[in-house]
């Protein structure tokens, strides 16, 4: 797989796209739900330790009141008000019913209680019951501080859980004092309580699998555990991780805490037992509330798992929608490039979707158009015969192929300063928008005389010539050869109302220019030949067209005059005796004489008329369209024009006279080189008839032996 591909690129941010956000809001619901729970299950413990507190507290209280209670019984009194005042010996009625008595109680209450006693007031234990194992005689209950907190404190004391000597069971101790009815301290009445009465409402509390109590003491001991080791063995301030909840159950506070013990993740929640200085914990393991959250991570997990194997489904069958396409985009230009002939150009893409890459392909091979119909304009117009073609094929391309409105292509024709229109070739004078000014003074042209463009699209009144209709525009583009304007390109629009049609039209106007530029080295080419073949066609010394011109037009003049029901009028000039001239004054004299006879000529006939330097000093006038008779009026006309003409020289001014010959086609002869040579025939007659004269061609002149 490359992975530097679109498809690429799109499955690997598909997923990502679906992935990241669904991983952001499982990991911020894990860890929020992970904190509600532990939170929740703070509480939890808290409360579970709350109640079993209480338990702890109400039963203790409950011992101490029982213990209270026997203490406070008459018999009791009676006995010990008989010891305090007659000593232990001194009484051996009273000890022996108070030891009857205490027996009777112990029966009922030893599953409780190990050992009941009553002492003097020096701690002398004078009546005790014990049970299995149990030996009090290993203790000096006067030395307990239990004994001692209830002698002084006047109350019922209890002791902490401590480990009976002879039993070795947690035990503890309670100790109420006997007052007589005047309230004289008469000892206590103690009991041995198996701490078990208290400690298995800590044991026996279970939370969930993992969760449990336990209870330490004043110095951190703990003293209640479901695990017996521990009792009375585990110094809590020791175990590691528990430090900061030690210090909080030892401190007598209530709250709750998670923990690391073991590795393992827990929570606590612990509460005081403000009488006796001890703590109650309720602990669970975190794993064990949390659970639900796991359970919730893993199911986030699983649909994370699905969803990517989803996503992916979906990218990859949507990425291959999209790259199908491009791939065929690219095949189909690879098919295109592997070519290099003309044919390739013309080739298109083929179009397999209804979106952008469709789109892309469309506007593709529009472009593959627009290039192919230039390369073949281009073609075309290599191939065309003149530079007037090229211009007309222009303004065809402009006008039908792209739909611009209208066209006018203007050659501007430097030594006359004009502008001459080569397009359209026919024309309504109303079409032109332009005033006709310009075709006489190219210079008011703008876009001629800048070298710019002169768009309307820019300024509506950019050109004072465009005789501004409202609602068109014009857009003028110069064509450009060596450095002068030889042309100008005018479009002419309706102006655009909206910006689609706007952009539409500009448009039109873009691909005009590309026509434009792609056929400027042509234009140019044709140009330079143009110019080159009118000077094989011109005389130097004269400036007139040669015999080989006439030789090239032949056609197209005898063509256009036929076509025009018109004639043609030939007459031959033959200046008289000009030799002599070249003899007398010298050849350079005879030039200038060629020259004056020559402009004398051309300023004799219309301007579309051709004069023609036919040999030497023979010149032949071509009269286009002329009526019957009319040549001989020319020839006349050129006659008396000669006749009158002065020719300076540097010796002085000379005179001289010409000889004509007339003939006229088609009146004449049916093809125009006949004619020429029968308006020679007619310059031989009138040279020989004298010279300085015209003669007009009469059949007569013309013989077999002529030819
Ligand atoms: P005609 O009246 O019979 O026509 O006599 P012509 O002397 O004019 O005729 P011809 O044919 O005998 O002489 C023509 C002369 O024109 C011969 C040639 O030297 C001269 N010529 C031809 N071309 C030129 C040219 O270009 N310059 C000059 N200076 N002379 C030329
Ligand atoms: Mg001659
Ligand atoms: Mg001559």
């Amino acid at each position: 797989m490359n992975f530097s591909s679109i498809r690429s690129k799109l499955i690997v941010g598909g997923i990502l796209r679906a992935l990241i956000p669904m991983a952001v809001t499982s990991y911020v619901a894990i860890i929020n739900s992970t904190k509600t729970v532990t939170q929740l299950s703070k509480v939890n413990e808290q409360f579970i330790a709350e109640g079993t507190a209480m338990q702890v507290a109400a039963t203790l209280d409950g011992e101490l009141k029982s213990v209270s209670a026997f203490a406070a019984r008459t018999q009791v009194k009676i006995a010990a008000e008989a010891v305090n005042t007659k000593g232990i010996k001194g009484a051996p009625e009273a000890v022996t019913i108070i030891r009857q008595d205490i027996k009777k109680r112990f029966e009922l209450l030893q599953t409780h209680y190990p050992a009941l006693f009553l002492t003097d007031t020096t701690g002398t234990i004078y009546a005790e019951v014990m049970g299995a194992g149990e030996d009090l005689n290993n203790w000096n209950i006067a030395q307990q501080p239990t004994f001692q907190e209830a002698k002084t404190t006047r109350r019922t004391a209890s002791s902490g859980i401590i480990r009976s000597v002879s039993t070795k069971e947690p035990t503890m101790i309670i100790c109420s004092p006997v007052f007589s009815d005047t309230g004289t301290f008469l000892g206590v009445f103690g009991a041995l309580l198996k701490a078990s009465v208290i400690t298995d409402l800590i044991t026996a509390r279970r939370i969930g699998k993992t969760g449990y109590c336990f209870m330490i003491n004043e110095e951190g001991i703990i003293i209640a555990h479901p695990d017996a080791k521990n009792v009375l063995q585990l110094d809590l301030k020791t175990v590691k991780g528990m430090e900061s909840i030690t210090n909080a159950m030892m401190g007598g506070q209530a709250g709750a805490e998670a923990y690391v013990f073991r590795g393992i993740d827990k929570v606590a929640g612990f509460v005081p037992i403000k009488q006796k200085g001890w703590s109650v914990a309720a602990t669970q393991n975190a794993d064990e509330f949390l659970a639900s959250v796991f359970s919730l991570r893993d199911s986030i997990i699983l649909i994370i798992l699905i969803s990517i194997a989803a996503t992916f489904m979906v990218v990859f069958m949507a990425a291959a929608t999209i790259t199908r396409p491009l791939k065929n985009v690219i095949d189909g230009l690879q098919d295109i490039t592997n070519r290099k002939d003309q044919a390739s150009l013309s080739k298109h893409i083929s179009i397999t979707s209804n979106d952008e890459i469709g789109l892309l392909s469309v506007k593709f091979n529009g472009l593959m158009d627009s290039i192919n119909n230039l390369s073949v304009f281009k073609k075309v117009i290599e191939g065309d015969d003149d530079l007037d073609e090229v211009y007309r094929r222009l303004g065809e391309v402009f006008t039908k192929q792209l739909g611009i409105n209208s066209c006018f292509i203007y050659q501007v024709m430097h030594a006359k300063n004009g502008l001459h229109i080569i397009y359209p070739s026919r024309f309504d004078q109303e079409a032109m928008l332009c005033s006709q000014n310009i075709l006489d003074n190219c210079d008011l042209c703008k876009a001629n005389r800048t070298g710019h463009i002169t768009s309307s699209t820019t300024f509506p009144t950019i050109c004072r010539q465009f005789t501004c209709q409202p609602g068109h525009g014009h857009h003028c583009l110069p064509i450009m050869a060596g450095g002068a304007t030889i042309a100008i390109v005018q479009l002419l629009f309706k102006m655009p109302t909206d910006p689609t049609e706007m952009k539409n039209m500009e448009a039109k106007i873009f691909k005009a220019e590309q026509y434009i530029n792609e056929s400027l080295a042509v234009i140019e080419t044709k140009r330079l030949m143009s110019s080159l073949r009118d000077s094989a066609l011109v005389d130097s010394l004269t400036g007139l067209h040669n015999r080989r011109y006439l030789q090239e037009y032949t056609e197209k003049i005898v063509s256009g005059v036929l076509r025009r029901g018109k004639a043609i009028g030939l007459i031959m000039c033959d200046l008289d005796y000009f030799k002599q001239i070249n003899d007398t004054y010298g050849h350079a004299a005879g030039d200038t004489v060629l020259k004056e006879t020559a402009n004398v000529i051309r300023h004799s006939v219309r301007e579309s008329d051709i004069v023609i330097r036919f040999g030497g000093e023979e010149f032949l006038v071509v009269l286009l369209d002329i009526s019957s008779g009319e040549s001989m009026q020319i020839a006349e006309k050129i006659r008396l024009n000669i006749e009158q003409l002065k020719i300076k020289l540097p010796d002085g001014a000379i005179q001289k006279t010409i000889s004509l010959g007339a003939s006229e086609f088609p009146a004449d002869t049916g093809t125009l080189w006949s004619c020429i040579k029968y308006a020679d025939v007619a310059l031989y007659r009138a040279k020989t008839d004298g010279r300085n004269r015209c003669v007009r061609f009469t059949g007569d002149m013309w013989t077999e032996n002529q030819i």
